[in-house]
């Protein structure tokens, strides 16, 4: 079945990063074709939007998305696209790969961020000129969906951990937790819950005791960050945006003004956003195979300045695509 790709490089390395990705997917020949679109700045200076109508159609009416990043209008383009693929669970693994200095290297850890409620959907007002306030959202739908996804995600037999702070939210994140936990004891998945301030700690001095991690949204966006710094490299770091029909894969990096336009930035974290679109779409084989090109190239080189190199993004994704 042919499946189409919407390709939005945005801004800064998003143009360098986003093409090497696109080039590993095409040497897999496969029935893909890739449709392109603009968003960023550079869009908004020339057309006063940053986040034209057509890019954000093309991104709906695709299988999947693959994004690179935007700069000052990244709220005006992210969100918006979140919201044309309609994810409902972010997915951000923090892998510390062999050879990659990391404060952690016995870190595997992927995180099942609620995606569209907590407090980044509540509203928040302005009551006086001394108090702001802000209503936290939470669904047991909400809820009920991540948790039926990360039961799906978990292999067989392996659980996963619910990260929240029922303790003090009692009504909120007591209903998040009853929700997922009712789903995963419904499915036969273990879990086990971890209150989210003593998961910081956990996490920072054991990584191996956890494996997948659910939560609500704000937390798994703190806490997806704090695992980033335990295996090290912005230039490696995944994540996926996953809706009923439709999916948004990006690295977890930015733009990065400061090496932009130089050929020189580290194509990986979008190579391995792209391997993770590739198993979402059901090549799952093909998704292995990359991550595991991806792998070697990072053991045996070459390898771009952040990760001590001093290859360019050409020579790294050709290495990538040689293993392939
Ligand atoms: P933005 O506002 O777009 O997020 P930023 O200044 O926060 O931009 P990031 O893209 O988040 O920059 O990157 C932070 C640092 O990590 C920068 O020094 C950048 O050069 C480096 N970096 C990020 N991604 C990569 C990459 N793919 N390859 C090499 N270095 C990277
Ligand atoms: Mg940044």
């Amino acid at each position: 079945m042919s499946h189409t790709i919407a390709v939005i490089e945005g801004d800064g390395i998003g143009q360098e990063v986003i093409p090497a990705a696109v080039d590993v997917l095409e040497s897999l020949d496969l029935d893909l074709e890739f449709v392109e679109g603009d968003a960023g700045d550079a869009v908004k200076e020339a057309t006063g939007e940053a986040l034209p109508q057509e890019t954000y159609d093309l991104a709906a009416d695709a299988d999947a998305t693959l994004f690179g990043a935007a700069g000052e209008t990244a709220a005006d383009v992210i969100l918006p696209l979140r919201d044309a693929v309609d994810s409902f669970v972010n997915i951000r693994p923090a892998k510390a790969y062999p050879g990659v200095d990391a404060v952690r290297p016995e870190t595997d850890l992927v995180f099942l961020r609620e995606n569209t409620e907590g407090v980044y959907s509540g509203h928040e007002d302005d009551l006086s000129e001394d108090l702001s306030t802000l209503t936290r959202v939470v669904t047991t739908s909400a809820s009920e969906k991540l948790a039926e996804f990360a039961c799906e995600y978990v292999d067989d037999g392996e659980g996963f951990s619910v990260v929240h702070k029922a303790n003090v939210m009692r009504k909120t994140d007591g209903r998040f937790r009853d929700a997922v936990v009712r789903v995963a004891d419904e499915h036969g998945v273990d879990t086990d819950e971890v209150l989210m301030d003593a998961f910081a700690t956990r996490v920072c001095l054991d990584p191996e005791q956890f494996d997948t991690i659910v939560c609500p949204n704000l937390a798994g966006d703190v806490l997806s960050d704090l695992a980033a710094g335990l295996v090290g490299g912005l230039g490696l770091l995944p994540s996926a945006n996953i809706g009923d029909d439709n999916a948004l894969f990006e690295p977890v990096h930015g733009t990065a003004p400061d090496i932009a336009g130089q050929g020189v930035a580290n194509p990986m974290a979008t190579v391995l956003s792209a391997a993770m679109l590739l198993n979402h779409l059901g090549y799952s084989e093909e998704s292995d195979r990359v991550e595991t090109a991806v792998e070697t190239v990072l053991a045996e080189g070459p390898r771009t300045a952040d990760l001590g190199g001093d290859a360019d993004t050409e020579a790294v994704t050709q290495a990538i695509i040689n293993e392939l």
